[in-house]
């Protein structure tokens, strides 16, 4: 059978025998920095929210339960709510996967992409436009990576 496009789901049908389901750490790391950040134009910044947000939609989720729940399996990181209230919600990531690279001379945070993600899974299950922000990041010598979603 052949596919137009691919969904999420289908990137959980897998068959392979002898390498397994995972991939490291590195290469994650390897596409997210040096391929999107340092390869595409102006650190990649509009399209990492595009990839992102495109991720985030195709993320098979309901609710915001279920959104911190997937980002933990994905094995992103691990989010818990530390502020929540009409106007926005702050997302605190522990073990994110960027936990243990060395910081940048320009002092950048480094997880926009799975900013991103959030946004867009947000922007679905929520059924309206909301903007998600990077304010901490372990790159930047903070003790979690932080998400500052603006309802
Ligand atoms: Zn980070």
């Amino acid at each position: 059978m052949c596919l137009q496009q691919y969904t999420f789901e289908d990137m959980r049908q897998m068959n392979r025998t002898t390498l397994g389901n995972m991939v490291p750490l590195e290469l994650f790391r390897t596409i997210r920095l040096i391929g999107m950040n340092q390869g595409l134009p102006l650190g990649g910044k509009g399209t990492t929210v595009t990839i992102g947000r495109k991720i985030g939609e195709s993320l098979p989720v309901h609710s915001v339960e279920e959104l911190l729940q997937i980002f933990e399996e994905l094995k992103i990181g691990i989010p818990r709510i530390v502020h929540s209230d009409e106007r926005r919600i702050n997302i605190a990531v522990d073990d994110c996967f960027c936990k243990g690279l060395p910081s940048l001379e320009d002092e950048r945070m480094v997880c926009d992409l799975e900013g991103a993600i959030i946004e867009g899974a947000l922007c679905r299950i929520l059924g309206r436009k909301v903007s998600v922000k990077e304010i901490k990041c372990n790159v930047t010598g903070h003790e979690h990576c932080e998400y500052e979603v603006k309802l």
